[in-house]
């Protein structure tokens, strides 16, 4: 606003329209002088996205694909978790789903459809990349390699264009970073995204309302738990605890084998009363046997963590794919049985296909359209 030769306050006003009313349509900014909101009509505010298609599935969750300006697309899912539910899902962690405190400091609009009684309670997905540079061999993220990261504004676009498909009586409850994309690969964006998804003026969400996953990049995981000081939640992809195997499931891991991830985990200054989400997809004969489930429960035995088991979405371009049920069953029940609290995420929007970077990719050949994998950057 300053270089436009306005008051650096109309700034505060048109980030309250924006990210605290959803407003983007800068006419209805009733508190702006009639010169700025036609400047702003005529040559500002192009939204950084538009939504591409709407996918519903039969169970209630929505899989948004969006355009960006460049005609990159990703994807973002909504998941509506009603408070009687018990169908746990893989994108929802709502250990402490009761407890509004901290909402209590937001200004404006806390929660979109807050005020309006006993609402479904909405997770989103966000994604942080176009692709994904990591190479995890059963993701269609990583088989499309990484093609950009995405901006600031993209990343918190996903969550205003969702916003405004919220019914009445839905209210915008937790955000994971899961989507498409390495979140700490993107970090400056990331970062900027969340300042803006938790100022006061904005949305207002709780930090602890927000979770990131990673693949396991250490000095990003530190330089993230110094940055919100841990109040963001921690979601860890593991999916084996042998290094060689990990190594070849992840090729991340090679450069920060488990023994440094889990020190980082140690070092996260999350608060004593949370605990770090351990994500773990079983992939058939990769990492389901009963010898990987007492590896994994000897190797997260001294820390305070749950496990989330996800049995692999199918994805094109890979022969890989879940256990029968009842190994994921074994499995689950050798963690319990080793004293770990522990989740098996039905996936759900299977319709619609849910796998992160899926209906993107639908029909693309691996690495066509994408740039070819960089293992960081
Ligand atoms: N890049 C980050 C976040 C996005 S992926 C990360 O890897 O943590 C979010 C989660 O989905 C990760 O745990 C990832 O391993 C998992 N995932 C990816 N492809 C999957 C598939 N085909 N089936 C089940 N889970 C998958
Ligand atoms: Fe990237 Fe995560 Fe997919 Fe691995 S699982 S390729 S880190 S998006």
């Amino acid at each position: 606003m300053q270089s436009r030769r306005h008051p650096a306050y109309r700034g505060d006003q048109v980030f309250e329209w924006l990210h605290g009313h959803n407003v983007t349509d800068a006419d209805k900014m009733t508190n702006l002088p009639a010169a700025l909101r036609a400047e702003l009509v005529s040559e500002g505010l192009t939204p950084p996205a538009h939504v591409a298609e709407v996918h519903r599935s039969a169970d209630g969750s929505q899989k948004l694909l969006l355009e960006l300006g460049d005609a990159c697309r990703v994807e973002t899912v909504l998941l509506p978790v009603t408070r009687t539910s018990d169908d746990a899902n893989v994108l929802v962690d709502d250990d402490d789903d009761d407890d509004d405190r901290d909402d209590a400091n937001a200004e404006v609009a806390p929660l979109a459809g807050a005020r309006r009684g006993p609402a479904t309670r909405v997770s989103q997905c966000l994604s942080t990349q176009v692709g994904c540079a990591m190479g995890c061999v059963f993701c269609a993220s990583g088989i499309a390699g990484l093609k950009r990261h995405m901006t600031a504004a993209e990343i918190v676009s996903q969550v205003t264009l969702a916003r405004q498909l919220l019914g009445p009586d839905e209210a915008l409850r937790n955000l994971v970073f899961m989507g498409m994309g390495e979140p700490l690969h993107n970090y400056d964006a990331t970062v900027r995204a969340i300042r803006i998804l938790t100022h006061p003026k904005g949305l207002g969400l709780a930090p602890r309302r927000i979770t990131v996953s990673t693949s396991g990049l250490v000095p990003e995981i530190d330089k993230f738990g110094a940055e919100f000081g841990g109040k963001v939640g921690l979601a860890i992809s593991l999916h084996q605890a042998d290094d060689a195997k990990r190594s070849a499931l992840m090729p991340v891991n090679q450069r920060y084998p488990i023994r440094e991830l889990l020190g980082a985990l140690r070092r996260y200054p999350l608060d004593r009363r949370r605990r770090i989400t351990i994500e773990y997809t079983l992939v058939a004969g990769q990492n389901d046997s009963a010898e990987d489930a007492r590896r994994l429960a000897r190797l997260l035995a001294s820390l305070t963590v749950k496990v989330n088991l996800i049995p692999m979405n199918p994805i094109e371009h890979s022969s890989l794919g879940p256990p029968t049920a009842p190994r994921v069953a074994e499995f689950q029940a050798s963690l319990h049985g080793a004293g770990l609290l522990c989740f098996v995420r039905r996936r759900r929007g299977d319709d619609v296909a849910a796998a992160c970077g899926q209906l993107v990719l639908d029909g693309e050949r691996p690495n066509a359209r994408f740039v070819s994998r960089q293992p960081r950057g």
